[in-house]
């Protein structure tokens, strides 16, 4: 399922907006703190992670939230999902599931995997903690998705879907925003596993909206409202679940458990070339792109919780 709704975005980017502008500030802070001053974080950086969420945790609550935790063991050390929530107001038992890895992988600060997507979530967390919808927001920072944990018993976003499972929550969906913050007008900046090079362009600017095919309904649903509202470029993917890259993130736990989820992402390796290495720095984020794809997932979030 490649056709999607609407049309990408192409030409010059329009002015950044005195919104988009103040977004930037605000990502940036973000991932400067967590990949720049906190650094790689991890089970094998323990310290390390434990400041990732102690910041986490205090933003959430500098917002006005009630901060929730999810412990679990692994080989004797405490690991944590850390969330927070907005009570629907028409259809509270409808859960929307924003999600992040805050863990970086092993030898990386981790500023776009996953600094990006942990900055995005707590932007966005913020924009609705006083703006309720109809449906229940959820925001949730994932520990351990990086290997050697991921797809694994010890994956956070996996012990966490399995509660709601086992809670029989209501899942409308989960966004699992992973790798959001590289952006290239180089042509031949982008790749892809064969055969999607003949499809996609090959120039690395654009923000993915990716799934199986079974969440093809979400996916079309997501970059149409993003398009509608969006002056950035865009593509939407619905592949088979098999496909390199299309269940690499936290929304892979959420199919397993059997709940609709959807992945957010520059495409990382595929685009980034300092993915998963010591150079994964705040300096390689380009954060006017990151606050215009920031401010376009707020609409799409704001979509899903509201309409039917
Ligand atoms: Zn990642």
């Amino acid at each position: 399922m490649i056709r999607m709704p609407g049309s990408s975005y192409q030409g010059a980017l329009p002015p950044a907006t005195d919104e988009e502008r103040a977004l930037e500030q605000e990502l940036h802070t973000h991932v400067h703190t967590l990949s720049g001053q906190i650094g790689e974080r991890n089970l094998f950086h323990y310290d390390q992670l434990l400041l990732a969420a102690e910041y986490i945790r205090a933003e959430f609550e500098s917002t006005g939230y009630v901060v929730r935790k999810q412990a679990f063991d692994v080989s004797g050390t405490t690991c944590e999902n850390i969330e927070v929530e907005v009570r629907g107001t028409d259809r509270p038992e409808d859960i929307l599931i924003i999600g992040a890895h805050y863990d970086s992988v092993k030898g990386s600060p981790g500023a776009n995997d996953n600094g990006t997507g942990v900055a995005a979530m707590l932007v966005l967390a913020r924009q609705f903690a006083h703006a309720p919808a109809s449906r229940t927001i959820r925001f949730v920072a994932f520990v351990n998705e990086e290997p050697p944990f991921f797809q694994t018993q010890d994956m956070g976003s996996w012990v966490y879907a399995k509660r709601s499972r086992q809670r029989n929550e209501r899942l409308v969906l989960m966004l699992s925003l992973e790798t959001i913050g590289y952006y290239s007008e180089a042509l031949g900046s982008q790749s892809y596993p064969p055969p999607l090079s003949l499809i996609y362009p090959s120039t690395g600017n654009f923000i993915g909206f990716v799934s199986n095919l079974a969440n093809s309904d979400w996916v079309q649903r997501a970059v149409g409202n993003f398009r509608q509202h969006t002056q950035f470029p865009s593509e939407g993917a619905a592949l088979f679940g098999w496909l390199p890259g299309v269940g690499w993130s936290d929304h892979w736990a959420f199919w397993k458990e059997g709940f609709p989820a959807i992945m957010v992402t520059d495409t990382a390796l595929f685009r980034d070339p300092y993915y998963h290495t010591a150079h994964d720095t705040p300096d390689h984020i380009h954060y006017d792109h990151f606050a215009r794809v920031t401010a376009g997932l707020h609409q799409v979030i704001e979509d899903i919780a509201n309409k039917p």
